[in-house]
């Protein structure tokens, strides 16, 4: 029987998790996590990105801060607002919305964040932390599948993962993830991208399926086999006339034709997307308990 993952439950009920442990802090007299987001310009998504994190805060009982920075900020004005944030004591985590305006340099940017608040997870010392398994923020993308596989008892024991994609916030992590001791991990995984020969052999031999790449409909029922297990990270914005917004939602994969050969599936929306905004004030609330 083929199981659709639902990231949506699942990311409610760990907001619901995260919510009673907020009331519990509360309650012996604590102070709520406080979670911080820049955003630079105007950019739609990123300011829609931004805003779904911010209600989600209010949802958990989360305190958050919205710093919104004009597209013409210069690095060095960028960089204080990053040291107030590291030096505030009352803010326990921040994110910095990618994508920059291109007079910024993103790297130096997330350098410059505190190890200490980064809850992207992106800071080398985080990424260093994440792939020698101690205890640090896992970016929330990766922490967000790890999640959804734990939560549906999914086995990765000497499994062949095959993960498409090689970015730094989700295909590279996540292989690293699954490839850890530990279940969910203990995979032998393949990492292919764009410069892989052969990317169905691959696929084909595949138990698990993690597809970062950004391609509509790349996967398709051909290239995998029966019983696959099936993570779809991607999100297309395909124009489409017929719907409100003038366009729709796509992951990497043929949905309705690898359905019928998968033994779980992620849909899109509704499977990883909704998990990354609860992994990310998971994150927060583990920065605020280790403050103590
Ligand atoms: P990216 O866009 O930085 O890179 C894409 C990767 O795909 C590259 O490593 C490239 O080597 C590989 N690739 C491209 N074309 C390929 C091909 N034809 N064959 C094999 N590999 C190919 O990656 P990203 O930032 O990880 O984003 C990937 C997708 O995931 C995007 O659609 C993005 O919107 C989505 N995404 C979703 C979430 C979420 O659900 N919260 C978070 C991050 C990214």
């Amino acid at each position: 029987m083929m199981k659709i993952i639902d990231g949506k439950k699942i990311s409610n009920q760990i907001k619901e998790e995260i919510k009673i442990e907020v009331d519990q802090i509360i309650k012996k007299g604590g102070r709520a996590p406080h979670l911080a987001a820049v955003v630079v310009g105007n950019d739609g998504a990123s300011l829609t990105y931004v805003g779904s994190k911010v209600r989600s805060c209010e949802q958990v009982g989360f305190n958050s801060t919205l710093v919104k920075l004009n597209e013409n900020i210069s690095q060095d004005t960028l960089l204080k607002k990053i040291q107030e944030l590291n030096n505030n004591d009352e803010i326990d985590g921040f994110i910095v919305q990618l994508p920059l305006p291109k007079h910024i340099n993103e790297e130096k940017i997330l350098m410059a964040v505190s190890p200490n608040k980064d809850v992207d997870g992106f800071h080398p010392t985080n990424f260093g932390k994440m792939a020698l398994n101690m205890e640090t923020f896992i970016s929330a993308t990766p922490y967000g599948i790890i999640e959804l596989i734990r939560r549906y008892k999914i086995d990765t024991t000497g499994k062949n993962t095959v993960v498409i994609g090689r970015s730094n916030i989700v295909g590279r992590p996540i292989s690293i993830l699954m490839s850890r001791k530990g279940n969910p991990g203990d995979s032998t995984v393949t990492l292919v991208h764009s410069r892989t020969k052969n990317l169905e052999s691959f696929t084909k031999n595949a138990d698990i399926i993690i597809s970062a790449l950004g391609v509509p409909n790349f996967i398709n029922s051909s290239m995998v086999k029966q019983g696959v297990v099936i993570i779809d990270v991607g999100i297309t914005r395909v124009k489409d006339e017929s719907s409100p917004k003038g366009y729709v939602i796509k992951g990497d994969v043929h949905f309705e034709s690898v359905k019928e050969k998968a033994s779980h599936i992620t849909p899109v929306p509704g499977g990883v997307g909704p998990m990354t905004i609860a992994m990310l004030l998971k994150n927060t609330l583990l920065s605020k308990s280790l403050k103590k």
